[in-house]
Formats: C-alpha cells, sequence, structure tokens
C-alpha cells in the first residue's frame, strides 16, 4: 500500500482530485487557498510555485498533541525540492536563495483569522546572498526585518508591540515619518535590534536554520486554527469546527523590490454594489500586507494601467478568465516582481447582500449561470439584511443641515446603526451581550482579534483603513454597517473618547453611522424599513423564486399531497398589513387574528358590554353593534387579497384580555372608595367583581379557542355572518374573495363537531340571502398536542390545518411561551441543553414529529387536506425547510418576512428537488 499522502505539489491537483473525489473534497484537503492556487497553474495563470499540506495533516496534528504525523514533514522536504526545481532557487543557499512563505488556508475563506509567515529563508548568509544578487541591500534588510517581526510574533508568540516599539524608536532616532524613510543601514539596525527582541522575550536565538524556520511556522499555522479569534469567526460564520487548515509554502516573490513592482487586492465586480467592474487597490514597491492593513494610502486599481500597463493588461485578462472560470465574483492577490505579474491568490469575493443579490441576477441574465444558481447563491439572511433599516433621504439631510454631521469616511459596508460607541471589542461585545445595548464599536482600525466585538455591535466605525481592509471585509460578510478612514476622528483611548472637527464623543455616547453614505452623525437618528419595490434586482431574484416553486412536479411526495414547492402567505390582521403582504410577494393571508381588531378605541366598549352582558338580549345587542366592524375590516382584507385566499381565524384569547386587570380596578376602587368618591363606584365594583369570577389560575389553558365557542357562541356566528357578508358583498363588486374560517385551539373531534355545522349553516344563509355561491373551507388549527394526535380524525372534520406552532411548541415542552425565554430558556442554549430556541425554530425531532404525522395522517383522511403553518416559525428559514419536506401548503409568517420565506422555499424546493 502506497504511504498516505499528507503533501500536495503545485502540479499534483489531479491526485487530490482522485482521492478527495470532488472539487468540494479538494478545497476540503487542500483548503480554499491551495485548491485555487493549484487550480490556477492547471488554467495556465502565473502563480509562484508552491506545495500545499492538507487539512488532513492539521487535525492529525492537533489530534496528537501538535505533533506532525509521520512522513508528513519527510514528505514536505521532498515537496521542497519540487519547488526549488521550478524556482531554479534553492532553500538556504546564500548564493540563490529560496524564499517562501507559509500561509493558512482553509476550506472556506476566514479572512485573517489565522497566521502567515512571510520571508521564510533568510537569515544571516542568505541576506548577504541576496544582496549580492539584487544589489538592493534596502530591500533584503526590510524582508529580514520583516521576517523576524512577524516569525516572532506568529511563531514564537512575542507581543507584536515589542516589535513596534523597537520600529517606533528607530524612526524618531532617524527622523524617519514612514517605515519606507529607513534607508539600507537602518534597517540593518533594526534586524540586529529585532534579533536582540527575540532574545531577551525567548531566552534564544532567532532560529537561522531555514529547515527549522519552515517547520516551526508550519507548527504555528496549523495551531492558529484554535486561537480564539478564528473559534469565533467560525461560530458566527457557522464553519465546523473540525475542518482544520492547510499549509501552504509558496515562493516569495516581491512586490517591493522596486518601482517596477508592486501587490495589490481586486475584486472582479464591485463588491459593495456589485456593479461589474473591477475593484480594487494597488500600491507600488509594497509587500502584500501593506495594502490590506490600510497603512498606505493605496491607489485604485485602474490607475496601474499608467505606470505597469503591460502587467496591468495582463492581470485584467487573468481576473476576467478568472471569473468565467469559477462562473463567480472573484477576489484576487497579486504581486509585480519587476514587471513580472504572478497572481497569489483568488476566492470566492465576499460581498455585501445587495451585491449578492445583484451579482447572482446579472450573472443569471447573462447566462453565465442558471436562475437556480443564482438563488442558490444568495441567503435568507442576505435577503433580511436588505429588508433592514436605513436613514431615508430626508432624514439624513436634516441631520447634515442640523450640524449632527462629525465624520465620514469610506461606505465599507451599507446599512444604518444607531448606538452608543465603544472603543475596544471586549467592551463592545460585553455592553451588546450584557447590558443590552446598541453598540457601535470605534476602533483606529480592527484586527481579526477584534471580530467579537464587530459581530456583537450594530455598526463600526474606523479611522483608519480603505474599503479592502479588515473591518470592511468582516462587517460586509456580516450584513454590519461600516465606515472606515474616518481620518478626522482621533481616538483617545485613555480619555475613553474620540475627537472630531473640535466636537468630543464620550464612551457611551450615542451615535449614528451610515454604512451607505460613509457618514458618521451624532445622536440617535430615525430609521425607516427600505421598500422592497425599489430593490428591483431582489424583485427580480424573488420572482424567480416563486417560479421555481410554483413548478409542479419539482416536490416528491405521496399521490395527492402537493407537488409543487411551498407558497408563501402572510399573517395581516388590517387591510394595510394585507396590502404591504402582497406587495411583498404573499399568496394568501394564512392567519388573520380577529381579536385584534377588537382591541380599538371605538370598538372596546362594545367587546366589554358583549362580555360583561347580563343577558343574551344584552350580549346580542353589543355583538350587533361589533359586526359591522368586523365586517368592513374583512372586505378590506378580501379586496386587498383579491384571488387569493384569506384564512381569518375565529376569535381566541381568553375574554379576561379585553377587560381592565384587576390589579388596576383593585387600585381604582380602593382610591375611589379611600377618596369617598361614590360617582360610578357601583358600577367600578361591578366591573371588579366579573374581572375576580373569570380568573383562572392557567388562562393559556384555559377559557379560549373553540371552548370559548362551545361555551359562548354567539362571538363566532357573528363573526361568521361578518366574514361571509363581506365576501359576499366584495364578491358581489367583482373581488374574487376566497374565505377559510380557522378555529383555534382544538384537542378534539367532538368540539369541531360540535360548533362548525352551526357555523356553516350561517355560512350557507348569508349566500342565499345576498343571493352569491361561492367556495369557502372551514378548517382548524392544529396547536394542541392531542390535536396532531387524533388528526387523522380530526381531519374528516376540517377542511385544512394550520400549524399554530407558537401554542403547539408551548404545549409540547410544557414551556409558557411568554415566559420560558427570559427564565430559563437563554441557560437552555448557552448550557447546549437545547440546540436552538425552539420558539423561533421548529423543535424537528418533538413538535415536528407531532406535524409530520398530523400531514400523513390527515391526508390518509382527506387527500387534497391543505396544510400550512402560521405560528412565528413560518418565516424562519430551516423550519421553511422541514415544512416543505413535510409536504405542507405553505408557510405564513410576518409581511415583512415574506421576501425571506420566498427564497428560503425555493432553497428548499431546490435542494430536495425530485428532478436533480
Ligand atoms: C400559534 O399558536 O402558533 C398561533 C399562530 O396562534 P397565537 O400565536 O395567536 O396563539
Ligand atoms: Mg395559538
Amino acid at each position: 500500500m502506497s504511504e498516505k499522502k499528507w503533501v500536495y505539489l503545485f502540479d499534483e491537483i489531479e491526485e487530490a482530485e482522485k482521492y478527495a473525489g470532488s472539487w468540494d473534497g479538494v478545497r476540503g484537503l487542500m483548503g480554499g487557498k491551495g485548491a485555487n492556487l493549484a487550480e490556477m497553474t492547471r488554467i495556465g495563470v502565473p502563480v509562484p510555485p508552491f506545495f500545499t499540506i492538507t487539512t488532513e495533516a492539521c487535525n492529525a496534528f492537533l489530534a496528537n498533541d501538535n505533533q506532525f504525523p509521520e512522513r508528513m514533514w519527510e514528505q514536505s522536504l521532498e515537496a521542497l525540492k519540487g519547488v526549488e526545481k521550478a524556482s531554479e532557487k534553492k532553500f538556504g543557499d546564500p548564493n540563490n536563495p529560496l524564499l517562501v512563505s507559509c500561509r493558512s488556508g482553509a476550506k472556506m475563506s476566514m479572512p485573517g483569522m489565522m497566521d502567515t509567515v512571510l520571508n521564510i529563508g533568510l537569515n544571516d548568509e542568505t541576506a548577504e546572498g541576496m544582496v549580492n544578487i539584487t544589489e538592493n541591500e534596502r530591500f533584503v534588510y526590510d524582508a529580514y526585518r520583516r521576517l523576524i517581526a512577524m516569525f516572532g510574533a506568529v511563531v514564537l508568540g512575542i507581543n507584536d508591540e515589542k516589535f513596534e516599539e523597537v520600529l517606533d524608536k528607530i524612526k524618531k532616532e532617524k527622523k524617519a515619518e514612514a517605515d519606507t524613510d529607513l534607508s539600507a543601514d537602518d534597517l540593518k539596525e533594526l534586524v540586529e535590534k529585532f534579533k536582540a527582541v527575540v532574545k531577551k522575550e525567548k531566552g534564544f536565538d532567532f532560529p537561522q536554520d531555514p529547515v527549522e524556520q519552515m517547520r516551526l511556522a508550519t507548527e504555528a499555522v496549523f495551531s492558529s486554527w484554535n486561537v480564539k479569534r478564528a473559534v469565533d469567526y467560525r461560530k458566527a460564520a457557522n464553519i465546523p469546527d473540525d475542518l482544520g487548515t492547510a499549509v501552504n509554502i509558496v515562493t516569495m516573490v516581491f512586490g517591493n523590490s522596486g518601482w517596477q513592482s508592486g501587490t495589490g487586492v481586486a475584486f472582479t465586480r464591485n463588491p459593495s454594489t456589485g456593479e461589474k467592474v473591477l475593484f480594487g487597490e494597488y500600491l507600488l514597491n509594497a509587500q502584500g500586507e501593506d495594502v490590506v492593513a490600510g497603512i498606505r494610502n493605496t491607489q485604485k486599481i485602474q490607475e496601474m494601467e499608467e505606470v505597469l500597463p503591460k502587467a496591468y493588461k495582463q492581470f485584467v485578462e487573468i481576473t476576467q478568465k478568472l471569473e468565467n472560470h469559477y462562473k463567480e465574483m472573484q477576489d484576487v492577490e497579486f504581486t509585480i516582481e519587476n514587471g513580472r505579474l504572478w497572481m497569489l491568490q483568488t476566492r470566492n469575493g465576499k460581498r455585501t447582500a445587495k451585491a449578492a443579490v445583484k451579482i447572482a441576477v446579472d450573472m443569471a441574465n447573462d447566462d453565465f449561470i442558471t436562475k437556480q444558481e443564482a438563488i442558490s447563491r444568495v441567503t435568507a439572511t442576505q435577503v433580511d439584511t436588505l429588508l433592514h433599516p436605513q436613514f431615508l433621504g430626508d432624514t439624513l439631510m436634516k441631520a447634515r443641515d442640523e450640524g449632527k454631521q462629525f465624520a465620514s469616511g469610506v461606505n465599507a459596508s451599507p446599512g444604518a446603526a444607531v448606538g452608543r460607541i465603544y472603543f475596544d471589542a471586549d467592551t463592545a461585545e460585553r455592553m451588546a451581550n450584557e447590558e443590552n445595548q446598541d453598540v457601535i464599536m470605534v476602533r483606529p482600525f480592527t484586527k481579526p482579534d477584534d471580530v467579537h466585538g464587530m459581530l456583537a455591535s450594530k455598526g463600526i466605525l474606523t479611522s483608519e483603513g480603505g474599503a479592502t481592509s479588515h473591518a470592511a471585509v468582516v462587517a460586509r460578510q456580516f450584513g454590519v454597517p461600516c465606515v472606515v478612514g474616518a481620518s478626522m476622528v482621533k481616538i483617545d483611548i485613555e480619555k475613553r473618547q474620540l475627537e472630531a472637527d473640535g466636537v468630543v464623543v464620550k464612551e457611551g455616547e450615542w451615535i449614528s453611522i451610515d454604512g451607505g453614505t460613509g457618514e458618521a452623525f451624532l445622536g440617535k437618528i430615525e430609521v425607516t424599513a427600505p421598500s422592497l419595490e425599489e430593490q428591483t434586482d431582489l424583485m427580480t431574484l424573488l420572482t424567480w423564486a416563486d417560479d421555481i416553486c410554483a413548478e409542479p412536479g419539482i416536490r416528491d411526495v405521496p399521490d395527492g399531497w402537493p407537488t409543487t414547492g411551498l407558497q408563501v402567505w402572510a399573517n395581516a390582521d388590517y387591510p394595510a398589513d394585507a396590502r404591504r403582504a402582497r406587495a411583498y410577494g404573499a399568496k394568501g393571508i394564512g392567519l388573520c387574528r380577529t381579536e385584534h381588531m377588537f382591541f380599538e378605541q371605538e370598538r372596546l366598549p362594545s367587546v366589554q358590554r358583549m362580555i360583561l352582558a347580563n343577558s343574551d338580549k344584552e350580549r346580542e345587542d353589543a355583538l350587533s353593534d361589533l359586526l359591522p366592524h368586523q365586517r368592513s375590516d374583512f372586505e378590506g382584507l378580501f379586496e386587498a387579497m383579491d384571488g387569493y385566499p384569506v384564512i381569518i381565524r375565529l376569535i381566541d384569547p381568553p375574554l379576561h384580555e379585553f377587560l381592565p386587570s384587576e390589579e388596576v380596578l383593585l387600585e381604582e376602587v380602593i382610591t375611589m372608595r379611600v377618596k369617598g368618591e361614590k360617582k360610578g363606584l357601583p358600577e367600578k365594583e361591578a366591573l371588579l367583581e366579573s374581572v375576580r369570577s373569570m380568573h383562572e389560575s392557567n388562562p393559556m389553558m384555559g377559557l379560549r379557542g373553540i371552548r370559548l365557542s362551545v361555551v359562548m357562541p354567539q362571538i363566532v356566528e357573528m363573526q361568521v355572518r361578518a366574514i361571509f357578508e363581506a365576501a359576499a358583498n366584495m364578491r358581489l363588486k367583482g373581488v374574487d374573495a376566497k374565505p377559510e374560517v380557522m378555529i383555534p385551539l382544538t384537542g378534539h373531534i367532538n368540539e369541531l363537531n360540535h360548533i362548525q355545522p352551526r357555523l356553516i349553516e350561517i355560512a350557507k344563509e348569508v349566500m342565499e340571502q345576498k343571493k352569491v355561491d361561492f367556495e369557502y373551507k372551514f378548517g382548524t388549527m392544529i396547536e394542541i398536542p392531542r390535536a396532531a394526535l387524533t388528526a387523522g380524525e380530526i381531519a374528516s372534520v376540517a377542511e385544512f390545518f394550520s400549524f399554530g406552532t407558537n401554542d403547539l411548541t408551548q404545549m409540547t415542552f410544557g414551556y409558557s411561551r411568554d415566559d420560558a425565554e427570559r427564565n430559563f430558556l437563554v441557560t437552555y442554549i448557552e448550557e447546549g441543553i437545547l440546540p436552538r430556541n425552539p420558539f423561533q425554530s421548529v423543535d424537528q425531532d418533538g413538535v415536528g414529529r407531532l406535524m409530520k404525522m398530523s400531514v400523513d395522517e390527515g391526508r390518509s383522511t382527506r387527500e387534497n387536506l391543505e396544510v400550512g403553518i402560521c405560528g412565528e416559525h413560518g418565516g424562519d428559514p430551516d423550519s421553511i425547510d422541514f415544512c416543505h419536506r413535510i409536504g405542507q401548503n405553505y408557510v405564513s409568517c410576518s409581511p415583512f418576512r415574506v421576501p425571506v420565506a420566498r427564497l428560503a422555499a425555493a432553497h428548499a424546493a431546490i435542494k430536495y428537488s425530485a428532478k436533480r
């Protein structure tokens, strides 16, 4: 048997493919960076010779007490020979030294989270040798001091400030403003001083043996998989912890070897807007980190055409080639060494939500990818971000006029954020998580160590850095509004305040930032929900999503079940909500909570009269006052949803919710008695008595829903009359009203048998009176476990089911939906007792099992039973995926979540497509 292969040389991608089975497997094995470097090599893009040590080796190393697996190092040294051959240089040879970088690279890109060491192979001897070859002493010692500092920090764990202090001191002595002002001799001196730092901090000398340097750097990069910032990032980006990182040993090419050299980063499309133009920055005579660190002022990539025309032309061609090859927007890093272009990295570019949608739609419109691919490339979270609040143009104008704008910078990640400022990641995270504050983190620039603070913040403001700086890249990925490079902002960490143009803002004070315009304002600015209609690319994408879901046969289900994907309906109580829902793409109303209409000012007195009535006559009078109100509400709903089904739920809550609370009444009565006020006192006392008589120990399990209708049928009789009068009136006006009446909280078929027939009688009576005939349905919510357990029976009466997963979760777990979250549920989730909050995402093993059973047994009684969900879970992408799998017809959620749900429904349809 051949030995285990831990290392792949740049031209061994086919072997990696054979072993890993797929491109995804290759990325898993060699990491994204390694796989793409090898792929670029294969398609003829100039890449410096390299080899990759696999993620499997990393995992073996981490599992075995930080020991390389057997033969890994020998294979690495073997591969090094291949690199030496291809680069025509020799590692450690003073006459022709090969220098390499040691770069991390996991399957998913984790920008800057793990470590990298450059210029490995330099030591006192090879440095001298390089000076002879390059005749550029300054360049060589610059590279050498960078190696010592980077190696010292990354590999030896020395605080990088130790090196910075020495550098600052020497710069002061030599009166040098920038690093580039230091002479060759200064840098030589710096090298010695950096070596002294290593000796002082570690007690041993900076290792001179190049192989030893490479070995220690490899170990350090493997270990960096588990540093805190990388772990935090993986958690936030949902990257599994067991992937491990690969190590890439890559021949160094130097962008800092003169003015015919340079380095840069670019995206093949604008990562902020998605526009199809090359977007990037470069620096002449500079090394990689200089660009991303945002320390030197970079030039726009297009300006490179002037200074290095040949390399620029080749660069443009290569970026196009890469985008065509990967069929995705690419984020590349390159270096030009003495006029010669080298590509150091390509990967799918991170982008804002807006850019993600535009790029996906543009690429599908250009037939570059399919519509299905376009849909799959946009996440539900991205759609959610696009519907997040923004500042209105007028509001911003006003804030500017009022002189509230105190700074501006680069608009790095769009969106509006309002929060209190904090100056370090730990405080930002603490204030957000423990104090529940809205936080804006303000830093000179961010480093990978700051990610936890960035994730906890509503927004990020930095005084340094550009559009591709760390803060910008991370913020864009997580949809956090961000302004970078607001250079007028001076941060005084000691005083915990910032100052800009004479304005001082102290830690904890409010500011507002607009990541779309790059502005920062004092105080709080009002935010507004964006309009979907104006986001034409998103509208297009969601129409494609609907088309996919509407395709018959997309879902593989038993006979008589819907073979299309899920529809998205909305929970809407008022005509205005229904209109919004329709504009957002809802294809029906899955829940109208009628009792919400009872709370309106002019109706509540009638509702209370009805509840407190002493005779049937009094009750009927009060109800007949309410009927016209309900009828007109329903007419509005039918009109707004013309042609689509409207599910109206009959009254659900316990009646005491419509009356003042016992505590308030008691206080009022006592006050009146004490003050001797007689007027109105007997009525108040009577009301108090009634409220007391209605008291229940467990009202959520008490007289509500269908139970209330059994005990007091007059309310639902009025409601059904109002529904059918409204539908008939609308029908007569030409509106295609499709009423479905939903009975809440059924637990036993006899409850339905008791109430439903008399309601149907009323429906028929109204239709007869109005002389119109139309289709309608009577159905029930499934929100009590017993209803789910007897769903087969219940479906013999109910013509549709709608899962009320709020109550179903409450009653299946036995957790009070109103209290659990503030009592123990947070602890449960933190401690991992529950994987997720079951009130947000359906508990598929428990509650979900009841749901699945209900669908199966319900449909075995009534083949075409319509099944939906109207609990909060109806807008949660994972729950939607589940609803698709169990064969539901639709999900219903709040109007604002409809766009996200449409995308999630299409994702499920594509993922489980019967046609794949
Ligand atoms: C439910 O229980 O899921 C439901 C939609 O009803 P409500 O939230 O009104 O109880
Ligand atoms: Mg309910």
